[in-house]
Order: C-alpha cells, then sequence, then structure tokens
C-alpha cells in the first residue's frame, strides 16, 4: 500500500517558518487574510495551524546547540484519532495513507485530539470543525498544476530542502531512502500509532572559529574608497517618478 508522507531533516531546518507560512496561506488563510485568524494586531494573536515550527535547546550551556522540530498531522499507519471518531469525519485513505477529516461530517467534539498523542489536531474557532494537515492534497494530485509543483506548500517552500516528500513504502523513493541511509525514525514509537511522518536525527555539530576567520577578506568596509558613489544631483527613493 502507498504510505505519503514527509520526511523531515533536522540537520538542515533553520527554523525560518516559511513551511508554516505558506502552509497556513495554501490551506487556511481564508481570503486575502493576514495569517493568524483572531486578534492579527492584539497582543495575542491565535489561530489554526496545520504546521508549526518548536524551537528549542539541547545540552548544558555553554555547550548548547538550538534544534528546529517543524511537526505536522504525522499521518499514522495506525491513526488512533480514527476509530474514537462518533460521525466517521476522521479517515485514513486506502489508497495513498492520507488520514483527512471530512469537513461535512465533523461535529468538533475534539475526541480525536484527545486521542491524538501528537498534538497534532486544532479546532478551526470560525467554521467549528477539526482541521490539521491535509498532506496537500489538493495540490499533489492537481493536474492544473505543472507536475514539478504537485508536492505540498511546505516542501515548495522549504529554503534548505529540510522537507522530503514521497512513499515510504517505496523503496526507491527519496523518503525512503533517505529514511534507510540515515537514519529516519518515528517520532514516540512507544504509542504504536506507527507515524508515516520521519525525521532525520540531528547531529552534534562540531564548528572551530580561529581568530584569523572573523576577519572577513572581502569585508566592503575596508574597501570603502573603491566603492561607486552616486552622483549628489541623480534622483533619491523618494524621487522615484523621474527614473
Ligand atoms: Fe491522527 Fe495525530 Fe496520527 Fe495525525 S498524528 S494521524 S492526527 S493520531
Ligand atoms: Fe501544511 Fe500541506 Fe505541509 Fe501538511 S503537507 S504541513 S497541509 S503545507
Ligand atoms: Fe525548517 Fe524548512 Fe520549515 Fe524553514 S521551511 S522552518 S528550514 S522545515
Amino acid at each position: 500500500m502507498t504510505q505519503l508522507a514527509l520526511v523531515i531533516d533536522l540537520n538542515v531546518c533553520v527554523g525560518c517558518h516559511a513551511c508554516v507560512t505558506s502552509c497556513k496561506e495554501w490551506n487556511t488563510a481564508g481570503i486575502a487574510g493576514t495569517l493568524p485568524d483572531e486578534s492579527p494586531y492584539g497582543k495575542d494573536p491565535t489561530g489554526t495551524f496545520f504546521n508549526r515550527v518548536q524551537t528549542f535547546e539541547v545540552g548544558t550551556f555553554p555547550d548548547t546547540q538550538t534544534v528546529h522540530f517543524p511537526k505536522s498531522c504525522l499521518h499514522c499507519e495506525d491513526p488512533p484519532c480514527v476509530p474514537v471518531c462518533p460521525t466517521g469525519a476522521s479517515y485514513k485513505r486506502a489508497s495513498d495513507g492520507i488520514v483527512l477529516v471530512d469537513y461535512d461530517k465533523c461535529i468538533g467534539c475534539k475526541y480525536c485530539a484527545w486521542a491524538c498523542p501528537y498534538g497534532a489536531r486544532e479546532l478551526d474557532s470560525q467554521q467549528k470543525v477539526m482541521k490539521k494537515c491535509t498532506l496537500c492534497v489538493d495540490r499533489i494530485y492537481d493536474e492544473a498544476l505543472p507536475e514539478a509543483e504537485r508536492k505540498p506548500a511546505c516542501v515548495m517552500a522549504c529554503p534548505t530542502s529540510a522537507r522530503i516528500f514521497g512513499d515510504i513504502h517505496d523503496p526507491a523513493s527519496d523518503a525512503a531512502t533517505a529514511i534507510r541511509e540515515q537514519g529516519g525514525y518515528a517520532l514516540m514509537p512507544e504509542w504504536g500509532t506507527r507515524p508515516a511522518n520521519h525525521y532525520l536525527p540531528r547531529r552534534k555539530t562540531q564548528f572551530r572559529v580561529t581568530p584569523e576567520q572573523l576577519v572577513r577578506a572581502d569585508n566592503p568596509l575596508k574597501v570603502d574608497g573603491k566603492r561607486p558613489k552616486p552622483a549628489q544631483d541623480s534622483p533619491s527613493l523618494d524621487d522615484t517618478t523621474s527614473w
């Protein structure tokens, strides 16, 4: 059986949140809306996000490292959120393993949110239905999109290629190859949910800087005199109409 999933490389994720904002824009931004759904300019903006990046520090000062940990629904192969749903709104597709919510059937009871050990589900407080990552099911099969763009929005946006999308049951796929060759692991396997999404482990970085390396050879401040100087009477930014 095909099992689509994301494989996230914790070594190269820089915590830029491009995946968060692209996911929000594609899935739950509404019409020309700002990113948070409620009180966007207040002191406590809030909203529904299918994907969040948690950042934390590991180690003991001064030997600490910062880890960025993106998390969305893991499309578990044995998802506890499905059997608890009283209306059958939560389901797992046999064709590709994606776990979805049928918004027409969801009554917003939150049973699935209680059952999910990963905190992956969020109630849309405006539509009163439970939402979560869909693996961008409306993008990946859309034949109106160029083939290269039939990928999740977060995968398209990630500037460091930390997110790999594919069928983890196909040994030849990039996702399965990354898991196999780079020690990909599932989150909290003790729950028996068999998450389809995997993480490539963060390796300890060793970085030594010598005093000489702190001085940039191409430091433009050192070549100030050689920088081209625009003429004083050339147009300035507040006079762009004359450009
Ligand atoms: Fe269900 Fe949570 Fe697993 Fe997603 S991560 S399939 S919401 S149990
Ligand atoms: Fe969001 Fe789509 Fe990425 Fe899921 S696959 S986190 S819905 S952008
Ligand atoms: Fe990490 Fe990529 Fe998401 Fe940026 S876009 S936070 S690098 S996974």
